[in-house]
């Protein structure tokens, strides 16, 4: 076979046969075909697409193209859940331990952020003692005690995807339907999921920047689901403004274990609330429950604290550090660093998602590159919303930096500024947003 004759075909829309596609990701894990002509098909399936059994092969090439979990041992549907990438995204530490609490078995494989958008590991490490580093030989025995277990993904797991994700990244073919949904299932499959729920987010602080095209997203998972016996549900949320009230690290545990504790904010509630019957309807507690029965059972473990109990095992079972009632130690304190206030009366009308999150990585949140530190106290916390209206003079959000940060001055003004930027106001009423778009699965095909 010929990796020419490959680019060619789908530079002239053929579809690519399995052979075709296997002899291409067998390439890209051996290194044995070169970046240049890797890219070349990358930009011809950015611009000509995929059919449905093309994804469906690139995915399941790529997923079993390094180590493949198996999570047998664990008994029952192994449910997993994975967010598209959002700015405030806490919903994993909240929605796990919810779906943890009701008896379903929970091992997830999750990933570090990179640029505006967080990673849950790195949230995660902002806890002293935390261990992200699981081996999946002591998955079953973590279950056992604790009703759940997170770990880092190992660079062993779809390593195609790996290579890939970074090649895509330099040659401007991130934005592709196929090649995000090939990329996000592989991974889910490797991961050893039965079924899979997505939360898929649409606005400025995400990839998929219109309703129309997370819909496309969702189907094209959906359908890779369905060929490859991995149902999934797709739940489309909006990312035009920041999720909850905090966007950082520790600042986003501590929202997550306040939300466990029943002081969520309305928002942040929806989305879990919904993700977890999304979970609990694809598992074997709750396949014959419908979905506001679902959502009564989530929301139950919340008024009765199971999911905060459920939460405090899962810290403790991986080394986190808790204080006497349960709550996590920190590695890091946040502390005021600059204050965002508006100039004058009006509605918040907007509240930039990718703004927000750029001013938070700026404050030394995020990583604008790979292997930069994190500053596990550093971020943002929205005391308003969409929707609010403000006074002049008025607070809208605190900039945080960790006790111990070095950072300059001009790093907190520039991230200020982009925080001001993110904000606009009118002199009308302006709606609440609504949080779910939709909730899509197989029989949305
Ligand atoms: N997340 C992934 O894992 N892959 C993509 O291509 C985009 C988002």
């Amino acid at each position: 076979m010929d990796m020419l004759e490959i680019i060619l075909a789908k530079r002239f829309s053929q579809e690519l046969s399995a052979e075709q596609i296997s002899y291409f990701i067998k390439g890209v894990t051996n290194k044995s075909i070169p970046d240049y002509q890797i890219s070349a098909l990358l930009m011809a399936i950015v611009l000509n697409g995929m059919t449905k059994q093309e994804m469906t092969e690139l995915t399941m090439q790529m997923a079993f193209s390094g180590e493949v979990c198996d999570l047998s041992q664990i008994p029952g549907i192994k449910v997993d859940k994975h967010s598209s990438g959002g700015v405030g995204d806490k919903c994993t530490l909240i929605v796990l331990p919810i779906a943890a609490a009701c008896g379903i078995p929970i091992a997830k494989l999750s990933g570090r952020g990179l640029g505006f958008t967080g990673g849950t590991i790195d949230k995660l490490e902002s806890i002293k003692g935390f261990q992200t580093s699981i081996p999946i030989s002591s998955f079953v025995d973590q279950i056992n005690k604790a009703g759940m277990v997170l770990s880092g993904q190992t660079p062993e797991l779809a390593p195609a995807d790996k290579y890939l994700y970074a090649l895509r990244d330099v040659t401007g073919t991130v934005q592709s339907i196929p090649l995000i949904a090939s990329s996000i299932m592989s991974k889910k499959i490797a991961g050893g999921a039965d079924a899979i729920v997505l939360d898929i987010t649409c606005g400025s602080g995400a990839f998929m920047k219109d309703e129309q095209s997370a819909r496309d997203l969702s189907m094209a998972m959906i359908q890779i689901g369905k060929i490859a016996g991995r149902p999934v549900t797709c739940v489309i949320s909006s990312m035009d403004q920041p999720l909850g009230r905090a966007v950082g690290n520790a600042i986003e545990v501590m929202e997550a274990y306040d939300t466990l504790g029943g002081k969520g904010s309305k928002d942040v509630n929806e989305v879990c609330f919904t993700l977890a019957a999304a979970m609990i309807r694809r598992s074997d507690i709750g396949k014959d429950l419908s979905f506001e029965e679902a959502f009564a059972m989530a929301e139950k473990t919340i008024q009765n604290g199971s999911a905060k109990i459920s939460f405090e095992k899962f810290i403790t079972a991986q080394g986190g550090s808790v204080h006497k009632n349960g709550s996590p130690v920190y590695t890091e304190r946040p502390v005021v660093c600059a204050e965002l206030t508006v100039k004058e009366d009006g509605y918040i009308a907007r509240l930039d998602a990718l703004l927000i999150g750029e001013a938070s990585m700026h404050l030394g949140a995020g990583r604008r590159q790979k292997g930069d530190v994190i500053d596990m106290g550093a971020g943002i916390s929205l005391v308003r919303k969409i929707g609010d209206f403000v006074n002049a003079g008025d607070r809208i959000a605190l900039l945080y930096k960790g006790a111990k940060s070095q950072i300059d001055k001009a790093s907190i003004s520039h991230a200020l500024s982009l925080a001001e930027a993110s904000v606009e106001l009118s002199p009308l009423p302006v709606p609440n947003p609504k949080e779910i778009l939709a909730i899509l699965d197989e029989d949305s095909l």
